[in-house]
């Protein structure tokens, strides 16, 4: 590899690094602050304390140039809303009358004020605050934060740089506020955006700012014609201004396609891309696109939403690929680290085998500073590290973890014909029917039931050690009997047994299965204050025993009626996990299929004649580009008949999704050939079941007629009206009754008189029938 000069050394940086901190103090502190135990000034200097550690431990571990304005009390979307003054009308007073106060309402709303819509990121799992925007905005520049915390990094004596969310994708992230036309285009005040833009990038300068970041993701979707112009006029606009910094535009979590020349061409001074997965295709578009003569480009070959370590020599060929097409060329993660856990080497449970597999955001960093170093110096500067890098990626190839000759073996073995049930819908409704003997309009639940406060105490006094195994499980049944009792009393006729035992939908089996691993310390940001721990899918997927049979044959055992067997689908499991790199993600969801095919035979075998497999991140995991959804719905699909298709014609499966908008995946929903779906519906008035008619669906379901994420109790009036706008678009004989989602974030009160009022809808409407 040719050796650079020091002038165009490659720079080492990063677009963002995880918030909370090591011991998760600033989610204490700001929980701290909402309860009143936490003053805002303590609130700031924790805050403040934060950023100095992670810009030196950054420094400290060589890289050049931190990134500012990344951090955030709750979301980097909110804090553009503050920053361009789109605060919703709704807000503010309450942000004229405090600031912090303000900003927590807009985030988590009041007891008077409803919050803003939060909704995912892209394709990752943090969500973000939806700005609502109208034809009567007017935004007004509010630099205060992205100065004040590049000062302190300057203060710091570090090469900084602010990360801002682009304006185009601001707007593209936005909707109509309410009261707005559903039609209105936030892109259509793009124009008097601009100007605040400007005002920030001045400000910034002033302050210091030799670069500054504009994020623009959203340009790495589908984009119409229409808002290719945009960008492109945004970026000639800000480009062409006078007093202002030199500008990075940033794209990541996939390829930019159609976007990629128009950001190129435009009068900006770098450009940051994603080099990893569908995004390596950067590379050749690139390359078609004539490079980046005379401009910066950080390249983001080190994947930041992955756990797995680099493959080092890859990336140094990618790099010395792309040294020819830019001016110069620095290296990056490919996205904020923000979508990792802070230090691998904080989990001291996992098999240090394994543990060398993994890089987290430190390790990352590491990583990145070490292909800086030989993209600039030679690989002769980085031998050592070459050498222990390539021992790591060879142990992780050739470890029996990831190569279990038995799960390969079967897997590579299955056929179309595993994948189907030995008949169509309408011979296998006819024996259901005659087994399960349900009446028209049958009515059930999600799965869970209220998670209370003695459930998480028990989980928490097991782990603690102040009740055994034996002593957790006594308890875990006492609650199913309570379940159970109470679901024969209202009457419900598909009975669950409440999944008490359950920590988590997915963790609890990624606990059981082998190959997969949990972490102790690997948090990562959900949204504001919540932060989840994935699992990660690590090798070969088996299941050593059963693992949910003891807890449904248990409840069976002490109900009158059916009782579902209850399942999270392969699609959901590698959804909210991290998941493997070193094979395609069908493969991965094919073993974890066929593990739970094994759970779901075992659960037929003891009796259960309703199994429910719930599928809700079929929907989210959609690639963001529409060319790559076919690849992606066949491997799901197939996955989730997989691990359902081996039952016996008279055995129910059931599947549940939730989170509306399931227009673009009817087809889809269809070809997991479940007997039955349960969806989303309350908040919609049933508008799913008219998706659902128009596209054909043939089989059942039930859209949910109780909204359970709020603790209002739906009456039983109310219930009957949404079956019978129901009715309108599935015929009786294929319609349930149940509520939206699973009740784990419910209280038993609300629980009690809303299954109560739900059941008598039922009654009601059956009578009319
Ligand atoms: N069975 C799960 C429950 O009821 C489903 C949860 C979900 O859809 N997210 O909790
Ligand atoms: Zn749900």
């Amino acid at each position: 590899m040719t050796t650079k000069s020091a002038a165009t050394a490659a720079r080492a940086t990063v677009y963002g690094y995880p918030r909370q901190g090591q011991k998760r103090e600033l989610k204490k502190a700001i929980e701290g602050y909402w309860k009143g135990r936490v003053t805002a000034d303590a609130l700031h200097s924790t805050a403040a304390e934060l950023r100095r550690t992670h810009w030196q431990h950054l420094s400290g571990a060589g890289l050049h140039e931190v990134p500012t304005g990344d951090f955030s009390y709750y979301d980097h979307v909110l804090d553009t809303t503050v920053m361009v003054g789109a605060v919703p009308e709704r807000h503010r007073a309450a942000v004229e009358a405090d600031a912090l106060d303000g900003y927590f309402a807009m985030a988590r709303g009041t007891q008077d004020v409803a919050p803003l819509e939060m909704t995912k990121w892209f394709d990752t799992n943090y969500h973000y605050l939806v700005p609502e925007l109208g034809p009567d905005t007017v935004f007004t520049a509010d630099a205060r934060k992205q100065v004040a915390e590049l000062t302190e990094a300057l203060a710091l004596g570090l090469t900084a740089r602010p990360v801002l969310v682009g304006p185009v994708t601001y707007l593209l992230l936005a909707k109509p506020a309410p009261g707005v036309a559903a039609d209105f285009d936030p892109l259509t005040l793009l124009d008097r955006l601009l100007p605040v833009y400007a005002e920030v990038l001045a400000d910034l300068r002033a302050a210091g700012a030799e670069w500054v970041q504009l994020d623009e993701p959203a340009l790495v979707q589908d984009r119409t014609p229409a808002e290719l112009n945009a960008a492109n006029r945004a970026y000639r606009d800000l480009g062409g201004l006078a007093d202002r910094p030199k500008l990075l535009v940033a794209t990541y979590f996939d390829r930019l396609g159609e976007a990629l020349p128009v950001l190129a061409k435009a009068p900006v001074e770098g450009l940051a891309l994603d080099f990893t997965g569908p995004a390596a295709a950067n590379l050749e578009a690139l390359a078609a696109a004539g490079g980046l003569p005379g401009k910066r480009l950080v390249a983001g070959v080190v994947d930041g939403r992955n756990i797995w370590v680099n493959d080092l020599e890859k990336s140094l060929s990618t790099l010395g690929t792309l040294l020819g097409l830019a001016d110069r060329v620095d290296v990056c993660a490919s996205c904020s680290l923000l979508h990792v856990p802070l230090d691998a080497a904080a989990e001291k449970d996992i098999d240090p085998q394994i543990l060398r597999w993994l890089a987290f955001a430190r390790q990352k960093t590491a990583e990145i500073v070490t292909l800086a170093a030989g993209l600039s110096q030679g690989t002769d500067a980085i031998t050592g590290r070459l050498t222990a890098n390539r021992a790591v990626l060879a142990s992780r190839a050739n470890s029996p973890i990831t190569r279990d000759p038995a799960v390969r073996s079967r897997a590579a073995a299955v056929s179309d014909a595993d994948a189907r049930r030995s008949q169509p819908y309408a011979g296998r409704a006819a024996a259901q029917r005659s087994r399960l003997g349900l009446p028209l309009l049958p009515t059930t639940t999600i799965g869970s039931f209220p998670q209370t406060t003695e459930l998480r105490t028990a989980r928490a006094d097991l782990r603690a050690g102040v009740i055994d195994t034996a002593g957790y499980e006594e308890r875990i049944k006492a609650e199913i009997q309570e379940v159970i009792s109470y679901q024969e009393k209202a009457g419900l006729d598909v009975l669950v047994h409440g999944e008490p035992e359950r920590n988590d939908m997915v963790q609890y089996f990624a606990e059981q299965l082998t190959g997969y691993l949990a972490t102790q310390h690997g948090w990562v940001q959900s949204y504001g204050t919540r932060y989840v721990r994935p699992p990660i899918l690590a090798g070969d997927i088996s299941r050593p025993e059963a693992m949910t049979v003891r807890w449904t044959t248990y409840a069976q055992s002490l109900a009158s009626r059916p009782v579902k067997g209850m399942l999270t689908g392969p699609v959901t499991m590698l959804a909210w996990s991290f998941v493997r790199d070193d094979q395609p993600l069908g493969e991965t969801a094919r073993q974890v299929a066929l593990a739970l095919r094994d759970e779901v035979a075992d659960l037929e075998a003891a009796g259960t004649a309703v199994v429910q497999v719930d599928e809700p991140a079929l929907r989210e995991t959609l690639p963001l580009r529409a060319a790559d959804h076919p690849a992606y719905l066949a491997w799901a699909t197939e996955a989730f008949r997989l691990t359902t298709g081996g039952v016996r014609p008279d055995t129910q499966i059931h599947t549940h999704m939730c989170y509306a908008e399931f227009g673009d995946i009817v087809q889809a929903i269809d070809d997991l050939d479940a007997d039955v779906i349960s969806l989303e519906a309350a908040r919609s008035h049933m508008q799913v079941a008219h998706e659902l008619a128009s596209h054909g669906y043939p089989r059942e379901a039930g859209p949910g007629v109780w909204d359970i994420h709020s603790p209002r109790v739906p009456s039983a009036e109310e219930a009957a009206a949404l079956l019978r706008t129901g009715l309108e678009a599935i015929p009786a004989d294929r319609l349930w009754v149940n509520p939206d989602c699973g009740l784990k974030t419910r209280a038993w009160p609300e629980t009690r008189a809303s299954l109560e009022n739900l059941v008598a809808a039922a009654r009601a409407v059956r009578g009319e029938l």
